[in-house]
């Protein structure tokens, strides 16, 4: 009997405002790490927790974001976000995805501070029922230590999602006899934000090295970023 293959798929949803190489670098190490056939970038139409009218137009994100992944066959950009319209439910793209491709285990992707804000996402209980979770490590100006963040993981998890998560050192993960897991990931891909680089182009600062040339080109070209936020 032919033996089918099971895809593994990430879901890396975010602004992408612009996409960096904090989010190109952690996808290629979550890729290889994960053992990943292929990574989704999907861009929010409108993200549910920022304001709208500070978001760059949707259709140059996307760009920004086709540019970025550049030739990497492993990775892909959806617009069902941004086809969609109007606030962009986590929730609703995962359904999606799922009854899009029956023969795949999912893994949703975020950064660390972003998952300790999980409780803030639509439908966050039924979220963990319905997909796993990779939670990469992300540097701040007041956190690095990837013990302690893995630490604040397990406390969030069993506080706000259900007291029976447990870490299982061996998988670097927290498992729970009927939710989903959440894996951590302890890369840290860079401390880049994409609100420091909106701030560093206002300010007329050089921006390479932390998204590619061609983004800065990209941003340049198009006059992103420089009116006050
Ligand atoms: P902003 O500064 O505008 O809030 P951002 O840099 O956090 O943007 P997003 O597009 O909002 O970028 O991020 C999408 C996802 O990628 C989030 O889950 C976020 O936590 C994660 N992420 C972004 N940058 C990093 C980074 N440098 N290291 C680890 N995770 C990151």
């Amino acid at each position: 009997m032919q033996k089918i293959k099971i895809l593994k798929i990430g879901l890396f949803g975010g602004t992408f405002d612009p996409v960096h190489l904090g989010h190109i670098k952690g996808a290629l190490q979550l890729k290889k790490k994960f053992a990943l056939d292929k990574i989704i970038f999907i861009p929010a139409a409108i993200p549910p927790h920022k304001q709208p009218s500070t978001i760059t137009n949707a259709k140059k994100r996307l760009d920004m974001l086709h540019i970025a992944i550049g030739n990497y066959p492993y990775f892909e950009v959806s617009d069902i976000e941004i086809k969609r319209d109007g606030i962009s439910y986590s929730i609703d793209t995962i359904n999606y995805f799922i009854s899009k491709y029956q023969k795949a285990a999912f893994f949703f992707i975020t950064g660390f501070d972003a998952f300790i804000e999980l409780h803030t996402w639509k439908s966050y209980k039924k979220l963990l029922d319905l997909i796993q979770f990779i939670v990469m490590a992300r540097a701040s100006a007041s956190r690095s230590d990837p013990e302690a963040m893995k630490t604040e993981i397990s406390n969030y998890l069993k506080k706000r999602i259900d007291s029976e998560y447990k870490f299982f050192k061996s998988k670097n993960a927290y498992l729970h006899p009927q939710k989903k897991g959440v894996f951590f990931a302890d890369i840290l891909p860079a401390d880049i934000s994409s609100t420091n680089i909106r701030l560093a182009v206002k300010k007329g600062e050089d921006i390479t090295g932390i998204v590619t040339e061609k983004i800065a080109d990209y941003i340049k070209k198009n006059g992103l970023y420089l009116d006050p936020v």
